[in-house]
């Protein structure tokens, strides 16, 4: 594949972006002696960037987002067939793929019944806070209204989801946040806070102790990622989830999941939840809803909560007060039903399931050769590869030698991505999240060249 624009224009933009672009999660002093990375195109699993250089994707888009890779000309024409039919009108009225991909929505979603538009994932979450202390000043008589947010999940950049964030180091020089979120601790089994069978179990009993502490009477909501994504790639351990919904129900506490990674198809099920039987009151989606085609996310709800709005019609405070200027945009529904049929149509729930024991069976061949991978897991395309320094005290690997790992298999064409560098000590979880088109030999190719870089980086 070449690329058709001549390439002394791409060394134009190269400069452009280096002398105006304000990348995002980035060190720009790194500039002042290299060039920024710019791509230029993608096509299934491959990119390619300015300098023609070729690239298989293992994670996505950088942030598991491109679910059925890049290219797809069937969701560019979509979104161009409906933008000259009608681009926009705001949500406080319909318009066509918003109504008809909310219905295609929840026939994947048994259990819930409304779907609110917005752009981002943290706005997505930003609603279901919002929602819940709405609940809590109309419902509760203003009690129920702290959210419980668990240590090493994600869950947004604005300052509402920042004050639920478990990773610290995004959340460090931004403060002060608002009252009323509350940490619990994670539940990664590799690293287990108690030294009990039963870890699941333990975990979530932990949740209780938070909830009791704080007084049920005040805790309205907690927040969860069905498997925690950029926290390291956490897997829930056996009985976790059971005993999770069991606490909500006891205590009368709406359980938000937040799929905005794991939505549609990355685990392996249209949602990470449904691996675990979970009845959620509110779900949040953004990334793969339409795999970065068009910005789109969604907070939905179950029957139950949406009614808690309907209210007198005459009452102005009864309805959810609040709007997404950019939710009324049709292209994100459009691509999101695209995108939708594509993953049906190709069996890339299957593939996913398929090619995620693949890349599993595959890191664990590798740590039975490398002593510095400490432990596997993942669901789906979505696996993570901890490496530490030591087995026996699982003492992590210093992170600039995971970076070199990350660097050395960027050098062979290959990229994955690591822990985003915002748990202190913790940065140390390899991420592969390939699109879920992946064939085993990019899945091959993609482990190889961790094979490679391990033993050129740690020996
Ligand atoms: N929730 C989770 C689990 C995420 O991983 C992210 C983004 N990395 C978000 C929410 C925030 O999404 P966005 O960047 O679209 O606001």
């Amino acid at each position: 594949m070449s690329l058709d624009h001549p390439l002394n224009d791409l060394s134009h933009v190269v400069s452009a972006d280096r002398a105006h672009v304000w990348h995002h999660l980035s060190q720009h002093k790194q500039y002042e002696t290299t060039d920024p990375r710019v791509f230029v195109e993608g096509k299934g699993m491959r990119l390619w960037d300015a300098t023609g250089r070729e690239y298989l994707d293992g994670v996505s888009g950088g942030v598991w987002t491109v679910n059925v890779g890049y290219g797809r000309t069937s969701i560019a024409d979509a979104i161009r067939d409906q933008l000259v039919k009608l681009n926009y009108y705001a949500g406080a009225a319909g318009t066509v793929p918003g109504a008809l991909f909310a219905e295609r929505l929840i026939q994947k979603m048994p259990g819930m019944a409304r779907v609110y538009y917005s752009n981002s994932g943290s706005e997505a979450n930003e609603k279901v806070y919002k929602m819940v202390r709405q609940i809590a000043a109309r419902h509760h008589g203003g009690r129920k209204w702290k959210i419980l947010y668990r240590d090493r999940d994600y869950h947004g950049t604005t300052l509402g989801t920042l004050a639920t964030s478990g990773q610290d180091q995004r959340a460090m020089q931004y403060g002060p946040y608002p009252d009323g979120f509350v940490r619990v601790p994670h539940c990664l089994e590799y690293r287990a806070q108690w030294e009990v069978e039963n870890y699941g179990e333990r975990a979530a009993d932990a949740i209780e102790e938070v909830i009791l502490r704080e007084g049920p009477d005040s805790v309205g909501a907690i927040v969860l990622e069905p498997v925690t994504a950029g926290g390291g790639v956490i897997t829930p351990p056996e009985g976790y989830w059971p005993r999770v919904q069991e606490i909500c129900r006891k205590y009368d506490i709406l359980l938000h999941i937040d799929e905005v990674v794991c939505g549609l198809g990355r685990t392996g099920t249209w949602f990470g939840y449904q691996h675990y039987g979970i009845e959620p009151d509110f779900v949040t989606m953004a990334k793969g809803v339409a795999s970065g085609y068009a910005a789109i996310s969604c907070t939905v709800t179950t029957e139950r909560v949406f009614e808690m709005f309907k209210d007198d019609a005459a009452d102005p405070m009864g309805y959810f007060r609040d709007i997404s200027t950019f939710g009324g945009c049709t292209a994100g529904p459009v691509a999101a039903l695209e995108n939708m049929r594509i993953i049906e149509d190709e069996g890339l729930l299957e593939n996913t399931a398929a090619m995620g024991a693949r890349v599993l069976a595959n890191l664990r061949a590798l740590q039975e050769k490398h002593s510095v991978i400490g432990n596997v897991r993942g669901k789906g395309l979505f696996c993570g590869a901890e490496l530490v320094a030591d087995r026996a005290t699982k003492e992590p690997l210093d992170e600039r030698k995971v970076q070199a790992v990350v660097a050395d298999c960027l050098a062979q064409g290959v990229i994955i991505g690591a822990t985003n560098r915002s748990l202190p000590g913790f940065n140390n979880t390899l991420c592969l999240s390939p699109a879920l088109i992946a064939t085993s030999d990019d899945i091959d190719r993609i482990t190889d060249a961790i094979d490679g870089a391990l033993s050129r980086v740690v020996g």
